[in-house]
């Protein structure tokens, strides 16, 4: 389908962070937004080619979602396997709107930045019948056994430690709670630097600035716009946010991927939730209803292993019909694995069932589909050039391409690697040049709502299955004036903004995208739109921002 008119909505119905007067001043070649997988390999690399970098965090090292992630990484070291079988399936659960150029791209990279890992020290679990050999398990929608894993289920926090370690042997500069709040750019249009604040113990902030001639966004993910979720406390879009204000394209942000198996705590659960690993599928376990019966049996030919797109929605039917009386959760019956396969591979799993009060061993685990990943987010390439000069996005918050409507699991491990490295190693080679920066005034900072309001909305009009008319009565929540929060400049008011942006971002894509696609379903328009794959964009152009689509990219 060729490019749609746009709709063109004023730019006041975004919330933006507060403006504050800085009282401190760094100047850099190179700042990093973010210690995740991406903004750590960004770094690094800038560093490793000569470049003075700072790296900023809001919260300390280690508290993105890389450190969380359990399943692995996937990639093609399998002689039994190839790239071809790969790249078939992550085009497959991507749902028509993956870039199969960039596909490929990354799956021919991945062993690549697998073995830069082992070269840092990081230590992945071998076969134990072949020890010399990697021990490689399954997950959705993966044909072959190709995911990687670390610790059993704890492949990110010894990706983490492994990065972190060598960041501790660079010259990176790191700077651990400071929040990036917005873009400064010069009289061009290019992004010089950021306003930033140091966030002080009580939640206060300490605003300051940083220039520089590059500034990299790894922010990670926006689970937390969403009331149930797998991502960390800080996941609140505001890389995402950021972007879209400096006058960069965000890309089909209304893809969120939904993970089937987070552990179900009650209904009154908020925030982040433990996950239950799909590689606990991939071993053998099965997804039941209150009275027993399998849920995705005669669903898709993968069984339980299917994309997690058609796991969630196929949950989210069954938990509808509320079989046994139970219509807010359904169970994973791990059982069958045994408790000593379930203590050798799945050690952290075990351990957050049994801290809620469930022995998977022997019992079925409660679990009901969290917020998961982004699949969409600032247009770039997998070197994370975005629209904007001086501006790169990379890892979760970017939109590259890879993902499509739907991930493929454990491909965004290796796709923040691979971007973040090459970002960095592109920003050693050549810096962006750009003008005096243009200062902007301190404003009043605006009210975002609460929180948790906006969450349990976003989560209630928004969630796996979507209407116009919930999506509608979504925005006029957004958009209510009554929705008044804290005004004061804090941490809590700064991630209350980037959730209010996020939350207007998703409803505004996901009210554009008249049909079901990948992790995006629709009760009104329950199929694929008969014209073909296309993006929804977003897009502020001075205080008009355009929502528009166009046809399917295809990286050169
Ligand atoms: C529970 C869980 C399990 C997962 N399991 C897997 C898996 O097995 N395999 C896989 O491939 N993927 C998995 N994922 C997804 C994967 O972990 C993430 O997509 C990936 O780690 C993202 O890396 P990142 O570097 O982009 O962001 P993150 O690792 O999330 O890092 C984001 C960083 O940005 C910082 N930040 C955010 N906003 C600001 C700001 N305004 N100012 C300053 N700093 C800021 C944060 O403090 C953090 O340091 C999982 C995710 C979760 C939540």
């Amino acid at each position: 389908m060729s490019a749609r008119a746009a709709v063109v909505l004023p730019a006041s119905m975004l919330r933006r962070p507060p403006q504050l007067a800085p009282s401190w001043e760094l100047q850099t070649e190179v700042v990093v937004v973010g210690a995740g997988a991406a903004g750590l390999s960004a770094a690094l690399a800038a560093a490793a080619g000569g470049r003075r970098v700072l790296l900023l965090t809001k919260g300390a090292l280690g508290s993105g979602a890389t450190a969380l992630a359990q399943g692995g990484m996937a990639a093609v070291v399998d002689p039994a396997d190839c790239s071809d079988r790969h790249v078939h399936d992550t085009l497959a659960a991507g749902g028509g709107l993956c870039d199969p150029g960039t596909v490929r791209d990354l799956v021919h990279a991945a062993p690549a930045e697998l073995a830069r890992l082992r070269a840092l020290g990081a230590t992945f679990d071998h076969d134990p019948h072949r020890p010399d050999t990697l021990a490689l398990t399954r997950e959705g929608g993966h044909s072959h056994r190709r995911i990687v894993h670390a610790g059993g289920d704890a492949t990110g926090a010894e990706v983490d430690r492994a990065l972190v370690a060598e960041l501790r042997r660079s010259a990176v500069q790191v700077l651990e709670h400071v929040v990036a709040l917005d873009a400064i750019r010069d009289s061009e249009g290019t992004v010089v630097g950021l306003s930033v604040a140091c966030v002080e113990q009580t939640g206060r902030l300490d605003p300051g600035v940083v220039l520089a001639q590059a500034v990299v966004l790894a922010t990670g993910g926006l689970g937390q716009a969403w009331a149930a979720t797998t991502n960390p406390a800080g996941a609140t879009g505001d890389g995402q946010g950021l972007a879209l204000r400096a006058g960069a394209e965000i890309r089909d942000i209304e893809f969120v991927q939904f993970h089937p198996t987070v552990l179900w705590r009650g209904p009154g659960a908020r925030g982040r939730q433990p996950l239950i690993s799909e590689a606990v599928r991939g071993e053998g376990a099965v997804l039941v209803d209150a009275t027993g019966q399998r849920v995705m049996a005669g669903v898709h030919r993968l069984g339980d292993l299917a994309p997690r797109d058609v796991v969630a929605a196929a949950m989210h039917r069954r938990m509808a019909e509320a079989r046994g009386g139970v219509s807010t959760h359904l169970f994973l019956d791990a059982t069958g694995l045994g408790a000593a396969l379930l203590q050798r591979r799945f050690p952290t799993v075990l351990a957050l069932c049994r801290t809620a009060g469930v022995d998977p061993v022997r019992e079925p685990i409660p679990v009901a589909p969290g917020a998961h990943y982004a699949c969409g987010g600032v247009t770039a390439d997998l070197s994370g050039r975005t629209g904007v000069r001086g501006l790169f996005a990379v890892g979760e918050t970017a939109s590259t391409g890879v993902h499509g409507a739907n991930r493929l699991a454990s491909n965004s491990l290796p796709e923040a690697l691979l971007a973040g490295r090459r970002a960095g190693e592109l920003l050693a080679a050549q810096l962006p040049s750009g003008r005096e920066p243009v200062v902007f005034p301190a404003g009043p900072t605006p009210p975002a709502g609460s929180r948790a309001a906006t969450a349990v909305a976003t989560s209630r009009w928004a969630g796996v299955v979507r209407s116009t008319a919930g999506l509608q009565r979504l925005l006029d929540h957004l958009g209510d004036p009554a929705a008044t929060g804290p005004v004061e400049a804090t941490l809590e008011t700064v991630e209350a903004a980037a959730l209010h942006t996020v939350s207007t971002m998703v409803c505004l894509a996901a009210l554009a995208r008249q049909e079901s696609r990948g992790c995006h379903r629709r009760s009104d328009a329950p199929e694929p739109s008969p014209h073909g794959a296309w993006h929804v964009t977003l897009q502020l152009e001075e205080d008009r921002l355009q929502i528009g689509s166009r046809a399917r990219d295809h990286a050169a």
